[in-house]
């Protein structure tokens, strides 16, 4: 069953069931039972645990649906108490504020599914599936394509949204179609022209359309061992060159070409320094990573640094490729 094909009836945002409930930091947190669906929307969701930087505030509303029915009545409920929408992937090029998300968040990560068809060498996922499982699963199946993605820990949706890349590949490259839907409950099929992609670019960045199903060109009948082989030499290679063992959010800026973002910041002197527990990575300078104990104002303080100091240096503005969301004015 593909995840378009679990489209229903909306449940209606009437005759809810809620429950309250005391939080260990006694606040109030309140839990809205879906009708129909297995949608459980929670009040003031710490978002900390869903992002790989482990930082942020919470979410006023927090909804994870497992498929497309309960995404279109989580939508519905969000339109009808004019809330913001904000969508979550794995939270892995995001820097979410200490003050949290308004509105409601909608994680994908438990839209699940995935079908690798022989006939036509393509791959078809849910948004949630995760990208480095997908590299893994394709080369155990001798499916040639995606060794490069083995070391991106997001999400199919996000990787589509992103335009995900590394070892010069990204997703534009093998990318049929995307399915995504629109506010109003919509569902659309979409061609890689009409995402407009370019260098972790897509049209759907800063939207408000949820990206729900991708489906990708892979190249089936190659040698698994071989294809194995060849994702374990990425996934060895980026564990050498960047830094695994802290929370991150990967390369935290996009290279100003023909220059590397991480050579600049190097140059500038500025590995290894740290703002309260957010320090640029002396592995990879183009990494801020999460020493212990940093909040989100640490991270964004530190990313104002660097691109005041490089700006200085070599009258290059530093472009952020980690999504802000959240307030941040006053936070430095
Ligand atoms: C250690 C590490 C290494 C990394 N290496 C790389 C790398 O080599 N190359 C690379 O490109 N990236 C890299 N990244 C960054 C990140 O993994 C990618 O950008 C990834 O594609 C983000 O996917 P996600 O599911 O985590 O999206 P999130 O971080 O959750 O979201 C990113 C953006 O996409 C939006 N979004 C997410 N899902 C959807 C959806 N279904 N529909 C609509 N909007 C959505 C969000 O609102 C947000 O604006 C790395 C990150 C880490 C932590």
């Amino acid at each position: 069953m593909t995840i378009s094909q679990a489209a229903g009836n909306v449940c209606t945002v009437s005759a809810l069931n809620t429950k309250k409930h005391q939080t260990a930091n006694s606040v109030e947190s309140e839990v809205i039972y879906l009708p129909s669906t297995d949608c459980a929307i929670k009040s003031q969701a710490c978002l900390s645990a869903f992002t790989s930087y482990r930082v942020g505030g919470a979410a006023d509303w927090y909804v994870a649906p497992r498929n497309l029915e309960a995404l279109q009545a989580s939508l519905k409920y969000a339109k009808e108490r004019d809330l913001k929408v904000t969508t979550l992937g794995a939270g892995s090029n995001l820097l979410v504020s200490d003050r949290g998300i308004t509105g409601l968040v909608i994680a994908t990560r438990h839209l699940r599914f995935s079908n690798f068809d022989p006939d036509t060498g393509q791959l078809t996922v849910a948004a949630g599936e995760s990208i480095p499982s997908l590299a893994w699963a394709a080369a155990e199946l001798g499916w040639q394509g995606l060794e490069w993605a083995v070391g991106i820990p997001g999400t199919a949706g996000g990787a589509v949204v992103m335009n995900a890349g590394a070892h010069n590949s990204c997703i534009a490259d093998m990318l049929v179609s995307a399915q995504v839907l629109s506010p109003d409950g919509t569902l659309e099929t979409l061609t890689p022209e009409q995402l407009g992609y370019s260098y972790r670019t897509s049209l759907l960045q800063g939207g408000d359309r949820i990206v729900t199903q991708a489906t990708l060109q892979l190249a089936p009948g190659a040698d698994p061992a071989k294809v194995v082989a060849i994702t374990k030499q990425h996934k060895k290679h980026r564990l050498s060159t960047q830094p695994y063992n802290f929370p991150s959010c990967g390369s935290v800026f996009r290279n100003p070409k023909p220059y590397s973002a991480g050579w600049l910041i190097e140059q500038t002197g500025l590995k290894g320094y740290q703002i309260g527990g957010a320090q640029v990575a002396l592995l990879h300078a183009n990494f801020i990573v999460n020493r212990g104990g940093a909040k989100a104002s640490d991270i964004f303080c530190l990313i104002r640094h660097i691109q005041h100091q490089v700006q200085e240096r070599w009258s290059i503005n530093l472009e952020p490729e980690v999504k802000m969301l959240g307030e941040f004015q006053g936070a430095c």
